[in-house]
């Protein structure tokens, strides 16, 4: 019987091997009692003279999945020790560590069995240095050990881009001794036998991998992470650390990567990344549908509507391994569509990303009709036809009919009212919205929406297929525009006025862009179509009442200028999709300002920075208070996976958090004086700045 020296370490001795085993499920996360418990355990087995050698695991599935990172914010108790003593002391043992790696090993879990002087890996199990995707780099000495059991070109894979190794990498790169087949623990005590009594072998000791530091490769991979993960930290800070294992003795390596990782434990960038991992996991939870609520199997979809919208959507499906089909007014327009999807994937196929065989698989599970009768069978139904009521509520009326009674029908609709439209049919319960994003084979979001009468079950079937299609689904209100597009189209207004007051649309853009967005509001509004935004508008006359409209667009659409579409917009197109600023645009927005009487003025960038995010921060306020949103965070997680926001900064209403809603509200109220109601600060935002809140304190209900 194993004898359990604490709630969460399990002790046993096996003849001459001391078996710590941790017990802290679900993750073996490394607790303040699993660290306090380990070393006590290692401790005991150290001042026991009848045990030569010690094996270290976990219980369950996992080894250890990382740190608690919940602890983060919590002052560690006195008598806990740091998660590098533990480690440390694995390491000086002068008796024999063998850790048996049963399953997944991240973070802390990597480093601890690093610390170990021999490790053993289940064929099945993981290991990975993670931390970077939480704003951190590994801190319990995983930049200083890696490099010398992987080599400096693996330690920067595993540790800048956090990706984790399957069990024979980790055994092929040096970072295990060997793969286990059958019972890992078993096996790790017949090996803790076989090294009692050899002289510890210290992984901080060994230097044979780290020869020959290649400095271009650290300055490549460098200039890769400034290219793709723009004003992100860590992993440049890994780059660092690593190259520091190879320069530094080993004990200087920890104590800098000691010191690195606390400064960045306690920036906002860590902060707002490790929020927003609880943010996307929290965007899953649906107050009132627990895991009792059954769901619908989708085993077959279909299309109504071809389009860019209706081939994307499609795709997913396919990808996902489910027949779609699609259905189109003619066979013009559904060969049209085909031939989009089929086009698409085969961009995929010149960039390497898919073979040929790959996409004649997922073209056979995409079939055509024009005839409703073959949506008979199809569990859910998207429609992605034209933006119009008319035509929706009768395509509606016509599903309703022929399709199978339990199917659910969705509207991909960006701005018509779902509660109308499910009002069509005799199934309102089984009514739903499906918001994709363009290009929706690519958008990771999918706004979901809860229509007034839909069922429990239509909504958890819901949730349940965005994260089969690989999307992450986050449920809104009916609303026009939703969540995302209620606010984008705000701040875009602003951004507007911005320009008729003085800035120029390249000066807001590049602002935005510098702060970490992945386009500015022209730059994507000439992706889009001027075009689009002139129809959006006009449907949206009424949301706004303010004192005027801002009349560029109206001007450029009649110039024709619709944006990249035809070659000029905001933007000048000629040289390509990056557009350049347009002297034509310039002059236009230069004599519109005279126009209108304005004395245009210099905005500096954080100017524009602040106005824009404030009208966002404001109008999630206002979804928040109208019960669109569940959560603060859900908007964040809307706002990161659907319009670029950056993850480093949490998302616009946990930046609004972090300036302080007092400030948040002070700025919104210039922004209400000067454009009028339609900025008007929400009551939320009020109250909440007047009582000290946080957005973060709301909860729906
Ligand atoms: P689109 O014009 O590219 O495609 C619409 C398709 O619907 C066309 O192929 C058309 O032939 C077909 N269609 C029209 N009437 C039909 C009918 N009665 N029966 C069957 N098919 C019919 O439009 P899109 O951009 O794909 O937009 C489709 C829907 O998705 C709209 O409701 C739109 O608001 C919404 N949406 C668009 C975007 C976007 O960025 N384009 C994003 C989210 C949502």
């Amino acid at each position: 019987m194993p004898t359990t020296t604490s709630d969460v370490i399990e002790f046993d001795k096996r003849g001459a091997i001391g078996l710590i085993t941790i017990n802290n499920p679900p993750a073996n996360a490394l607790s303040f009692a699993v660290v306090k418990g380990a070393l006590e355990a290692l401790d005991a087995c150290l001042g026991d003279d009848g045990i030569e050698a010690v094996v270290l695991t976990g219980a369950g599935r996992m080894f250890v999945a990382g740190a608690d990172i919940r602890e983060f914010s919590i002052p560690r108790p006195d008598d806990v020790p740091e998660l590098n003593a533990v480690i440390d002391a694995c390491e000086g043992s002068p008796k024999p560590v063998v850790a048996a790696i049963n399953g997944i090993a991240f973070g802390g879990g990597l480093e601890l069995a690093m610390g170990c002087h021999y490790r053993l890996i289940s064929a099945a199990a993981q290991v990975g240095q993670p931390e970077v995707n939480l704003g951190i780099i590994p801190g319990g000495g995983g930049t200083q050990r890696l490099p010398r059991l992987a080599g400096i070109d693996a330690a920067l894979e595993m540790c800048v881009y956090g990706k984790p190794i399957k069990a024979d990498k980790a055994g092929e790169l040096g970072i295990a001794d060997e793969v286990v087949e059958g019972d890992i623990v078993e096996r790790a005590i017949a090996f803790a036998g076989e090294v009692a009594g050899r002289p510890p072998r210290r992984t901080g000791e060994q230097t044979e991998k780290l020869a020959g530091l290649d400095k271009a490769r650290l300055e490549e991979v460098r200039e890769d992470i400034k290219k793709k993960q723009r004003g992100v930290v860590a992993p440049l800070v890994v780059v660092d650390m690593i190259e520091a294992a190879a320069a530094m003795p080993f004990e200087e390596g920890l104590k800098a990567e000691r010191e690195a990782f606390v400064k960045l434990r306690d920036s906002d960038q860590s902060a707002a990344m490790r929020y927003m991992f609880f943010a996307e996991r929290e965007a899953a939870k649906i107050p009132g549908i627990g895991k009792d609520v059954e769901t619908r199997k989708i085993e077959k979809a279909a299309i109504v509507g071809s389009g860019t919208m209706g081939g994307g959507i499609a795709m997913n499906f396919a990808n996902a391994g489910i027949p779609v089909t699609v259905l189109d007014v003619d066979r013009g327009a559904l060969d049209a569509g085909l031939a989009r999807v089929e086009e698409t994937y085969g961009g995929s196929v010149s960039r390497g990303r898919m073979t040929e065989e790959q996409v004649t698989e997922k073209m056979g599970l995409i079939a055509g009709t024009t005839d409703y009768a073959d949506l008979a069978d199809a569990d859910i139904v998207i429609e992605a036809a034209f933006e119009d009521m008319d035509l929706k509520k009768k395509i509606f009326a016509t599903l309703d009919e022929t399709c199978k009674p339990e199917a659910i029908l969705a509207s991909n609709t960006s701005s018509l009212d779902i509660d109308e439209i499910a009002a069509a049919t005799n199934r309102p319960d089984k009514v739903v919205g499906m918001h994709f994003f363009s290009p929706a084979n690519v958008m990771r979001l999918v706004e979901n929406v809860r229509t007034a009468e839909a069922s429990r079950e239509s909504l958890a079937t819901l949730m349940q297929l965005s994260k089969g299609l690989g999307k992450t689904g986050v449920m809104v209100g009916v609303g026009d525009g939703f969540v995302g597009n209620r606010m984008y189209h705000v701040a875009a207004r602003i951004a507007e006025f911005l320009v008729e007051e003085g800035a120029m649309p390249w000066d807001v853009d590049e602002a935005l862009y510098d702060w970490g967005f992945a386009m500015g509001p022209f730059a994507v509004n000439d992706l889009a179509g001027i075009d689009v935004r002139v129809a959006i508008r006009e449907g949206q006359k009424s949301l706004y009442p303010g004192r005027r409209e801002p009349v560029i667009v109206p001007k450029l659409y009649g110039m024709g200028r619709y944006g990249q579409k035809t070659g000029k917009g905001w933007y000048d197109y000629s040289e390509g999709r990056k557009g350049k600023p347009d002297p034509e645009v310039e002059a236009l927005i230069i004599e519109t300002s005279k126009e209108l009487g304005i004395e245009r003025r210099d905005f500096s960038r954080s100017d524009i920075i602040q106005a824009y995010l404030t009208a966002l921060a404001n109008t999630g306020a206002h979804v928040l208070g109208e019960g669109l949103a569940i959560r603060s965070s859900d908007i964040d997680v809307i706002w990161n996976y659907g319009y670029g926001f950056p993850r480093r900064r949490g998302g616009p209403m946990f930046h609004a958090d972090l300036v302080g809603l007092d400030k948040v509200l002070a700025k919104a109220g210039e922004l209400h004086e000067a454009y009028g109601d339609w900025v008007k600060p929400a009551e939320l935002l009020k109250s909440y700045a007047a009582e000290g809140k946080k957005f973060n304190d709301f909860k729906a209900g």
